[in-house]
């Protein structure tokens, strides 16, 4: 699996960073998904070598504007750019009502239907979405309005009989190849008995990335049990936290390392900064207070978004980071 960052601002866009939005991807396949789509997410997209044609899904994680504001421009160029494909829209109820205004209001006409699942209407905990290549599972988090975070699982392989293995435990080709692919044991000619996890592939390890709302619990996250990251917001640190007050229920760094550490989760990205964090480390708050809070709570690898950042997780399952912004 592989994602890339689109926008890694919060609340409103800087110079070098754009309001949310994340594409995540599967390995050797041009299709791909959409979490959270704020104002200027297409032209994001433009830069990030996927395509609307190949979009199949996109999920929101809650009604704010720099997580939503961008989809209806989004859908208008997608149906522009020739689109007659349903897409699937995944998000709160509102999210529906907000395209609904935009196309009654704006004379906005799609040429393909938008399918819309309504996360809060919908059982949490439990395979929200799949296709081909993903299945997707939602739960709720903390914040001003109802947010959400969606789990991303690679589809597995079916698992299949190993020939090489029935080979050499000398099982003949026929009726017994079929039990031992349905789960029964079987005993051969000679009396040996063959049980099916000798000769059953072992399916490759599923791997799973978990993208964040904002929200002011990250300790949420472990409801989805084990995974390979977590993608989830650091607003802020602990003293600005202390200043802007807990009203925003936005994370801190040293909120987000804290419950990563107790869920042992492997690899964290913290986006969605604060503009008022610099990226120039010699300005008075720059993201290097951000991430020198985080790592002094988290030991596990510690990433900071910036946009057009892409990182891949591999078959074992370890996260590493691809490209550093938008240059090849
Ligand atoms: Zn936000």
């Amino acid at each position: 699996m592989k994602i890339r960052f689109l926008g890694t601002s919060s609340g409103a866009p800087t110079l070098s960073r754009n309001v949310s939005g994340l594409a995540v991807g599967r390995r050797n396949s041009k299709a791909w998904y959409l979490v959270d789509c704020g104002d200027g997410t297409q032209r994001q997209i433009l830069r990030a070598e996927v395509t609307l044609a190949q979009l199949q899904a996109v999920f929101i994680t809650h009604v704010h504007g720099d997580h939503c504001y961008g989809l209806p421009g989004l859908l208008a160029s997608a149906s522009l750019a020739g689109r007659t494909r349903p897409l699937t829209l995944v998000g709160p109820r509102a999210v529906a009502r907000l395209i609904e205004a935009a196309s009654e209001f704006t004379g906005l006409h799609l040429a393909f239907e938008v399918v819309f699942l309504a996360v809060d209407e919908s059982p949490l905990g439990v395979t929200l979405w799949q296709d081909e290549g993903v299945s997707v599972e939602a739960r709720a988090l903390s914040h001003r309005v109802p947010s959400f975070a969606y789990a991303f699982r690679e589809a597995l392989p079916r698992s299949g009989l190993d020939e090489g293995a029935l080979q050499s435990l000398g099982v003949p080709r026929g009726p017994l190849w079929g039990d031992l692919l349905h789960g029964q044991a079987v005993t051969l000619p000679c009396g040996e008995l063959i049980r099916p996890e000798q000769v059953l592939m072992r399916p490759a390890r599923q791997r799973c990335i978990v993208v964040a709302g904002d929200n002011d619990r990250p300790d949420l996250l472990a409801g989805f049990g084990p995974v390979d990251a977590w993608v989830h917001e650091a607003t802020y640190t602990e003293d600005v936290l202390a200043k802007v007050g807990p009203g925003s229920q936005h994370s801190t760094a040293a909120r987000v390392a804290d419950a990563a550490r107790m869920s042992a989760v492997p690899h964290v990205v913290l986006t969605h900064f604060s503009p008022r964090y610099r990226d120039d480390p010699s300005q008075p708050r720059s993201l290097a207070d951000v991430q020198a809070e985080a790592r002094s709570r988290y030991q596990g690898a510690l990433f900071m978004a910036h946009d057009g950042d892409s990182f891949e997780l591999d078959a074992q399952g370890v996260l590493t980071q691809a490209r550093h912004g938008w240059a090849r």
